[in-house]
């Protein structure tokens, strides 16, 4: 299980090796996208709270990167944190997000960005849930659900 002292050591230190990457330029991903998608991914854009496709949805299943198909969150992580957007306590493994400090907008913020393309996904805090403590806060545009009839742990 990740801690916000693991994001804060991988944000500083170097993130762990994906298990593969995807490499694009930039006007290959603005040909491949959709244009809300390339700009969520690809742009760092933020979409709107609530109005937004995943934000209410809890079916079982997994949430892909909408940019490369890895496997990013398992929906039994996803839980209602009132912001608005898609939330979850954990990634669906270590080494599938990427954590960048993040300054814009005057504030100090840790970056979740897909570990394999390095598309855009959103930020993480540290107020989530116990006993893990993360809120992984994600655009609903740089995810695909995968629908997985009973998965396990
Ligand atoms: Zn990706």
């Amino acid at each position: 299980m990740l801690r916000w002292k693991d994001i804060l050591i991988f944000a500083k230190y170097g993130n762990p090796e994906p298990a593969r990457r995807v490499k694009h330029t930039d006007a290959e991903w603005a040909r491949l996208l959709p244009p809300e998608r390339y700009r969520v991914l690809r742009q760092q854009a933020t979409e709107p709270p609530y109005r937004n496709a995943y934000c209410r949805v809890y079916e079982p299943g997994e949430y892909a990167c909408a940019g490369c198909d890895s496997v990013l969150f398992a929906a039994q992580e996803k839980y209602h944190a009132i912001s608005g957007w898609p939330s979850f306590r954990q990634p669906r493994a270590r080494n599938a997000i990427r954590y960048v400090f993040d300054e814009s907008f005057n504030m100090q913020r840790v970056e979740a960005r897909c570990n394999v393309c390095g598309g855009h996904l959103g930020h993480v805090f540290p107020d989530g849930p116990a006993p893990g403590g993360l809120r992984y806060c994600i655009n609903s545009a740089s995810l695909r659900k995968v629908d997985v009839e009973g998965i396990g742990n």
